[in-house]
């Protein structure tokens, strides 16, 4: 985790930019964040957020939202909607600045027009078989016949294609660079192309559309971004993007600052592949808790501090990264920690009865609501002589160092309640445990012996039979078996599912307080983990809590 000391060099680069004698001095930070609304966004996409937003509020910017959605494919209203949700969530706030980069299409047009004029693009009309053969390599320049195609030529047919006079592929504009150019991107680079395609906003009204290296430093300068944060895919793109907003006569000259896009193991952030996943049913939906999308995390229950926490801390690496989804468990489980309320809930029930409790008497107890936070005060759960306490905390026949209960075993503390003594069981015909037996200590109410002598057993959770509340509870584990599921294809990354991510149990038992539990809200099921009522399946007839993390840490910092 050297990264969570490393320097933020995107900050070092602005401070540099905005001091005095910088390519900025003077100017307010402006930054934006440009997702493509063909799907929800997930945790690699945080880092991206907390990147340009975060950066934006640290030196007292200003960040747009802004769709990308400059390829008439796949945009949706749903993606639009869940994108601003899920920013929100996070606690950012783009306010007035809402954008799409479609709306600049117009503006794209009279750039590139600018651009023939300027004999710096020209039309070409190399198939795309053809647009292949000649793209050179490393020793051998690209060609193209029609590079000096006159300006006047070049003008009206470009016209044309916006027309929509010609079918698609016909013809391209390429910017007029350096066809032997040893970064490939600049060999004449492809800035339209004709597609007869309906854009979800502009409708028809274009059959040509501005490829995204030509469109968003355009859309970048036009908004007055002073640094335009990417991931560093886009790195041997940047000469491009400089080259556009130089040669254009743009209001503003923005900078490209690349960095390390997130990894994590055990999972994949790749919109493709999660949306592949929704649509071929291997999960329930993008928000399926097992996702790594940030509608999944919310219902799985993170909270936006601990997601924001673990982006901080991971750091804004330039060399790429991936971390271990242990990790992001721990930031959530930190957090929770401190946050959540302690109940008792029992996941996997026995009868429990106390032989020498009175029939038909109740009492209440009280037990602490978070020992971190003392000021949350204590809550009354009821007690009697017939109770629901976890299968595994009895054994009919012990194993060696148990100390739970088990026929004259050792004295347990029924958490906040009594200490008790096992003193037998209970089975049906085929011989399986219907009932433990016990005795209790009246003495010790609250759970501490009145002679002070000392307590052998464990102290066990437990809820009272009289008033607990069926619920069903859904455990998760990693969505993929593989630390780095095989993304080859999508066959082989199927493959590599975890068949036992999700378990349903039914018949669990929480204790009364939960009753009207609803989402957002956390808790710790006392020796179990964190779970949070499910935010889409959890009714007041049928509670439904999902575990977020366990209580144990599998995460060991170094
Ligand atoms: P995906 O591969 O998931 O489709 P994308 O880059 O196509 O990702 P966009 O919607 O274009 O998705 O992303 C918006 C922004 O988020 C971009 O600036 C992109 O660089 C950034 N981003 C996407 N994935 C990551 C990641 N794993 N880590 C950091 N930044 C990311
Ligand atoms: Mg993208």
């Amino acid at each position: 985790m050297e990264e969570i000391t490393s320097k933020n060099f995107i900050h070092a680069f602005i401070e540099e930019d905005i001091a005095e004698g910088g390519r900025y001095a003077g100017q307010t930070v402006h930054t934006r964040f440009p997702p493509e609304p063909n799907g929800y966004l997930h945790i690699g996409h945080c880092k991206a957020l907390i990147i340009d937003f975060g950066t934006a509020e640290k030196f007292g910017g200003l960040c747009n939202l802004r769709m990308d959605d400059t390829n008439p494919t796949k945009e949706d209203v749903e993606f639009v909607e869940a994108i601003k949700e899920d920013i929100h969530w996070l606690g950012f706030d783009w306010e007035d600045r809402f954008y799409y980069g479609s709306d600049y299409f117009e503006k794209d047009y009279e750039y590139a027009v600018e651009l023939i004029k300027k004999g710096l693009a020209y039309v070409c009309e190399l198939t795309p078989d053809e647009f292949k053969e000649f793209r050179g390599d490393l020793n051998t320049p690209a060609k193209s016949p029609w590079r000096d195609r006159p300006i006047e030529e070049s003008l009206d047919l470009f016209a044309r294609m916006r027309a929509g006079e010609f079918e698609d592929n016909k013809y391209t504009l390429r910017a007029k660079i350096d066809l032997a150019s040893g970064n490939f991107n600049m060999r004449d680079p492809v800035i339209y192309r004709i597609r007869h395609m309906h854009h979800h906003r502009q409708g028809d009204k274009w059959c040509i559309y501005p490829m995204y290296d030509f469109a968003h430093p355009i859309q970048d300068a036009l908004e007055g971004i002073t640094h335009s944060l990417c991931s560093l895919e886009f790195e041997n793109h940047r000469p491009l993007y400089n080259w556009v907003v130089e040669n254009v006569s743009v209001p503003h000259h923005p900078r490209q600052i690349e960095f390390a896009r997130l990894g994590i193991d055990h999972t994949v952030l790749s919109k493709r592949y999660l949306r592949a996943l929704v649509e071929e049913g291997y999960v329930a939906g993008w928000d399926d808790p097992r996702m790594p999308t940030l509608c999944g995390m919310r219902r799985r229950g993170f909270t936006p501090a601990s997601i924001r926490n673990f982006c901080e801390r991971v750091g804004v690496a330039k060399s790429p990264n991936t971390i271990p989804l242990a990790f992001l468990d721990f930031c959530l489980r930190e957090d929770l920690n401190e946050s959540a309320a302690r109940v008792m809930a029992v996941l996997k029930p026995i009868k429990l009865t106390i032989t020498n409790y009175p029939e038909g008497q109740s009492e209440t107890v009280e037990v602490e609501n978070n020992p971190n936070r003392p000021e949350d005060g204590v809550r009354q759960i009821t007690f009697s002589r017939n109770l629901w306490i976890e299968a595994d905390d009895f054994l009919a026949e012990p194993i060696p160092k148990y100390k739970r209960l088990f026929p004259d075993g050792p004295e347990c503390r029924l958490k906040g309640a009594y200490l008790i003594k096992c003193t037998g069981y209970n089975t049906d015909e085929n011989g399986n445990i219907t009932e433990v037996l016990a005795t209790y200590d009246p003495d010790s109410r609250g759970g501490d012996p009145a002679d002070g002598r000392k307590v052998k057993g464990a102290t066990i959770h437990w809820v009272d039979a009289e008033t607990a509340v069926d619920a069903e509870v859904r455990l998760y584990d990693n969505l993929f078996n593989a630390a780095e599921p095989d993304t080859s294809s999508m066959e082989s990354l199927v493959k590599d599912l975890n068949p036992n991510s999700l378990e349903i149990l039914t018949n669990c038992k929480v204790e009364a307080s939960l009753k009207d539990a609803k989402a957002p809200a956390s808790y710790q099921f006392m020796r179990l983990g964190y779970f949070c009522p499910d935010s889409k399946d959890c009714t007041a007839e049928h509670l439904v809590f999902n575990r977020c993390v366990s209580l144990k840490d599998s995460f060991k910092p170094q």
